[in-house]
Order: structure tokens, then sequence, then C-alpha cells
């Protein structure tokens, strides 16, 4: 597995899928990757169950609280993100969270 810095992000493949950059290094357990990205009112959630599973974290939001002001915090995005090596973890949470509501909409 390779890893982006920039965008927070392992992957396969010679570049990274999200800017195009060509991979330098090899991703490292302590690298932070991008796990998902909710909607405000759902980060809450998120957060404490990661919390549960002892999973550090950290959160970043997308549009940034100038904006937020503007347009409401019910449209604000919340990124997760958390450590590779406990990527996999983190992942089959959020899959257990968020994955039934979404699968809905397509049958
Ligand atoms: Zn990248």
């Amino acid at each position: 597995m390779r890893y982006c810095p920039r965008c927070c992000l392992p992957f396969d493949a010679d570049r990274c899928p999200v800017c195009g950059k060509k991979s330098e290094r090899d991703v490292a357990p302590d690298d932070l990757c991008f796990l998902t990205e909710q909607a405000q009112i759902w980060s809450g959630m998120l957060a404490d169950v990661l919390t549960q599973e002892q999973i550090p974290f950290l959160q970043k939001n997308v549009l940034g609280a100038g904006i937020t002001t503007r347009i409401g915090p019910m449209l604000e995005r919340v990124r997760f993100y958390v450590f590779y090596r406990q990527l996999a973890e983190a992942k089959d949470i959020v899959e257990g969270l968020f994955s039934a509501s979404e699968e809905s909409d397509e049958t």
C-alpha cells in the first residue's frame, strides 16, 4: 500500500486516485487516513462510537466556520481521519452505522 500525505489516503496504485500525484512512500501504521465524510448531524454519533471503540480520530469541518454560519450547520459536513493501523476496524464501524440507510436508496 502506498500513501498520499496530501489527501491522507492509502492506495494500491502508481498514483493517488484523488489528486493524481505519484506515490512517494509506503503507508505507515501511524499515518492519518481519510475514513469518511458525514453530515454534521451524524458526525457526533460516529465520534461517540469511535470513542467507545477506543479508536483515536481526527475531525475536520469541510466547509469551515465562516461558511457554516452563513448556510447553517445542517449543511456542514465533517471528515473523519484515523490511523492506518485502525482504518479497517473504523471502516467496519462506519459501514455498520451508515450502510443500511444508504443501500435502501438503491433497492
Ligand atoms: Zn493525493
